[in-house]
């Protein structure tokens, strides 16, 4: 059998594969077992900030891996305390609480709103806000979270509550505040929904609004934060501090791990015993985080990424320009979508082929992720890629 059958025989079928298997990595290339390169424009769904095999992060994780790999969180170590403090910075919030993905991190900021209000109202009877087309997770509470039937269909019953707003429809919002509504979440950039941008008026009318009716206003960026989008916390391009933010993905950069902060005010409401995590927060995944904080601010990494997304961009509006199949370019930094007026399939098929890995958002949409350490020459091989599999596909 060859891999991908294999890979059939053994893997449970829960998602739609390509048929390529892989080897290993370099830079921004991808390898598979038959020693094909691919430019990898994804990032593992934007994970993987500095590529692979960045040599300031694997000696710190190798060295780690030596040192001590878990202990629990009974104990400390001064990797975990070291990357909440590159944490706390970073995001200007208060408290860490550290996961191993991104699911967990929107389960953990759902159960500290309902635990401030749980603490305020003495009932466990409160609502949630989510947006239709959002993405927070897949486990039976993140996924109701979810703002897409289609992933919550078969799984029910799911958790109560959770009211559906519209992005960038703050009138929608407030229409369903309730005296029981104990948070609205938000990804400032929906990822897997299409690559949607929060327009400023809308983030800083959630503030507003949150301030006032005292609701915890959740960010999610699990994608979009960790400098995906130019700054370390996209929050600071709406000039507002989020109550609770969920980190995931790029925090540590290859290494399985989550977080959910919160400001002093909601922090409060957890108790010794309220939550806990086996893995979360790791000596391995503590160097993870600390490191990519050190990266980013030793290299002075998204001063690049600025850079290369305004070359990116302007790259992919000449394309746009060019192909009247294109719709729409959207994004932020190196979180981009592109839109077409049909199905994507066979485009980003044809890429793989070609040695370019693009992924679909929803069926019309383009979604590039690339590592933060592209280059120009980089941007210029993706591109003629690209064009020739629009081409060749219209
Ligand atoms: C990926 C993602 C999640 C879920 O993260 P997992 O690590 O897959 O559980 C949650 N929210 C957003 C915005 C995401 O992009």
């Amino acid at each position: 059998m060859n891999y991908y059958d294999r890979s059939l025989d053994a893997l449970m079928h829960a998602y739609g594969r390509y048929n390529v298997t892989f080897d290993h990595g370099d830079g921004i290339h991808l390898y598979d077992v038959n020693q094909k390169e691919y430019i990898d424009f994804f990032s593992g769904i934007g994970v993987n900030s500095f590529g692979y095999n960045y040599p300031a992060y694997v000696e710190a994780m190798e060295k780690q891996l030596h040192r001590l790999m878990h202990i629990s969180n009974y104990f400390n170590t001064v990797e975990t305390i070291e990357a909440a403090e590159c944490v706390k910075k970073a995001t200007k919030l208060d408290k860490v609480f550290f996961t191993n993905s991104g699911a967990e991190s929107t389960e953990g900021a759902l159960k500290l709103a309902r635990k401030y209000y749980y603490q305020k109202h003495g009932k466990a009877d409160s609502e949630i806000i989510s947006l239709n087309h959002s993405f927070h997770g897949r486990t039976t509470g993140s996924v109701k979270l979810t703002g897409n039937a289609h992933y919550q269909e078969a799984f029910g019953p799911l958790i109560e509550g959770v009211k559906y707003a519209n992005i960038n429809d703050l009138e929608s919002v407030k229409a369903l505040i309730s005296e029981k509504t104990a948070a609205i979440i938000v990804e400032p950039v929906q990822g897997e929904g299409g690559v949607y941008v929060c327009t400023k008026e809308f983030l800083t009318g959630l503030r507003i609004l949150c301030d006032e009716k005292d609701i915890a206003l959740i960010l999610d960026e699990v994608q979009c934060g960790m400098g995906r989008t130019g700054t370390i916390m996209t929050y600071f391009q709406y000039d507002i501090l989020p109550d609770i933010l969920c980190l995931a993905k790029g925090i540590g950069a290859g290494f399985p791990m989550g977080a959910f902060v919160a400001n002093k005010k909601f922090a409060a409401a957890m108790e010794p015993g309220d939550h806990g995590s086996t893995y979360g927060g790791n000596p391995m995944a503590g160097q993870a985080c600390r490191t990519v904080f050190k990266i980013l601010e030793e290299t002075k990494m998204l001063d690049h990424v600025q850079d290369i997304s305004e070359y990116l961009i302007e790259k992919l509006d000449d394309l746009k320009d060019k192909y009247s199949c294109i719709k729409e370019r959207r994004g932020l930094g190196l979180m981009i979508g592109l839109e077409f007026d049909r199905p994507v399939k066979d485009i980003v098929q044809t890429c793989l082929d070609n040695g370019l890995i693009v992924v679909m958002a929803g069926a019309n949409v383009i979604r590039m992720l690339p590592p933060f350490i592209t280059t120009e020459k980089d941007v210029d091989q993706a591109i003629a890629i690209l064009d020739q599999a629009i081409e060749k596909n219209i």
